[in-house]
């Protein structure tokens, strides 16, 4: 055996139970799980590494199953703003400062920083995504799935345009990047940490041609189609310009028979009750991005809403500005406080349910369920330990019930994970990397961060933003 975990709590999170065991253990060969269950059972004799686990917790790494890493070196640039203002007077000034240097650097803290607080899948959507699994992800040795951002939207100033504007497209542009994103496809089909998908950005930024035609090519790879679906106001008023003024994006998609189990559906909160029901019906997969939406849009993605229609969701972290970072446990207790708050019913969502929607439901939203998401024998063996011994988690009970099971969700900070395995190979050992230097990646990420917002200084200033005002008074 190459690895073995013993004297742990496991949560297997197999078969929709939690699967616990207690003095478990669970041993790895090569990329795989090979044993589960009680650690007197397990032989460890010629095992490579042993990793005590008293006082530990021992679950499935968890999946993000919706992000994009690159923008993480403008963390906290735009935050407080109005929605409208977020993009062109917050996140755009200060993003046209980025080179493609910057963006990798970004996306390498983004993918530390998750990592390290117990993410092992990550659904990055990008531009050029291969750059990032070139050099960060199969560096790192983390999990991908990736998507191709397909925009077809014209390179026009789109800051001279009202929201109502018509954009205009670029076939070309569309053409090009839907052929990026078909040759990750052959690229990666031996990489065992790779995946594909194919990603048109939203209903407003492809025409419905390109998005027929990225239909066609999922259905024959079987892959998935991740988009972003009715993320709001601005979307609204190119879909009624375009295609009527009772038009939406879920009735344009159902229409033209792009509603169904290919879908991933980002965000979606522009939608009715009806939509929700016919999206259910129709088995399209929704993400939702607990911190991300509040912040950016003041809304509460309606992810327990569908949910409880018997949708599958996932949960994602989009990008830094705006929820402010990647951690998943961090999000897990958002979407859950939110929610309670929301419906006015402490018994929404409950802890238990949200280490499934970050694991197993996370994977069969990305359709790698057979491979991760679950602790059993022949899958891939992503796993992480989560040490319980400190002030935040104590006392720790295991009679009449476990009370590490709210205590998860609702105490943990997601610091307190102290091995990351994936694929069988151990990412993290007792908090630090195996595979990179921590410590360098913070060091230039400080150094490019002040280059680029001292750059950005005078156009984000000209731009005018509420947070630019909150300076003026001496609040930023
Ligand atoms: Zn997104």
């Amino acid at each position: 055996m190459d690895l073995a975990i013993v004297n742990a709590w496991i949560l297997t999170l197999a078969k929709n139970r939690l699967g616990i065991i207690k003095n478990g253990a669970i041993g790895i060969e090569g990329d795989k799980i090979s044993f589960i269950g009680d650690t007197e059972d397990l032989d460890t004799n010629e095992t490579d590494v042993i990793i005590d686990g008293k006082s530990h917790i021992v679950m499935p790494g968890l999946v993000n199953s919706h992000i994009h890493t690159s923008l993480t070196l403008l963390r906290g640039g735009a935050q407080d703003l109005p929605e409208i203002e977020w993009m062109n007077k917050g996140i755009g000034p200060l993003a046209k400062h980025l080179d493609s240097e910057d963006l990798i650097l970004g996306s390498k803290l983004g993918v530390l920083e998750a990592v390290k607080t117990g993410t092992t899948t990550f659904s990055e959507y990008t531009s050029n995504v291969d750059r990032l699994v070139e050099q960060v992800y199969l560096p790192l040795g983390a999990r991908v799935v990736a998507t191709e951002t397909i925009n077809e939207v014209a390179q026009v100033n789109r800051a001279a345009l009202k929201p109502s504007d018509l954009y205009e497209f670029d076939k070309e542009k569309g053409q090009q990047a839907l052929t990026k994103n078909d040759q990750l496809f052959e690229k990666y089909k031996n990489k065992s940490l790779v995946t594909c998908m194919y990603g048109p950005q939203a209903l407003d930024m492809v025409s419905l041609d390109t998005l027929k035609a990225i239909k066609e090519k999922a259905v024959s790879r079987n892959s998935k189609i991740h988009m972003h679906v009715a993320q709001g106001e601005r979307e609204r008023l190119q879909i009624t310009g375009r295609f009527g003024k009772s038009a939406s994006t879920v009735k344009v998609l159902a229409d033209h028979d792009l509603l169904d189990d290919y879908l991933v559906a980002v965000h979606c909160h522009d939608t009715e009750k009806q939509e929700r029901e016919l999206m259910v019906s129709k088995e399209v997969k929704m993400v939702g991005c607990p911190s991300s939406i509040s912040i950016i849009d003041g809304i509460i993605p309606p992810i327990y809403h569908y949910f409880s229609l018997g949708g599958k969701v996932g949960i994602g972290t989009d990008q830094a500005p705006g929820p402010g970072n990647h951690n998943l446990f961090r999000e897990m207790r958002t979407i859950s406080l939110l929610t309670k708050t929301q419906f006015r019913d402490p018994t929404a969502f409950p802890s238990w349910q949200m280490l499934f929607l970050t694991t197993i439901f996370g994977a069969e939203i990305l359709g790698i369920e057979k491979e991760i998401g679950t602790l059993e024998i022949g899958k891939k063996a992503d796993i992480i330990t989560f040490d319980m011994n400190n002030l935040f988690l104590t006392p720790m009970v295991s009679n009449p019930f476990h009370n590490f099971v709210p205590n998860l969700v609702h105490s943990a900070t997601g610091t307190e994970v102290d091995n990351v395995i994936i694929n069988g190979k151990l990412i993290i050992h007792n908090r630090n990397f195996t595979t990179i230097d921590e410590q360098k990646i913070i060091n230039e990420a400080n150094k490019r961060a002040e280059r680029i917002f001292t750059n950005a200084s005078e156009d984000w200033k000209a731009a005018g933003s509420q947070m630019v005002k909150d300076v003026e008074k001496g609040l930023l």
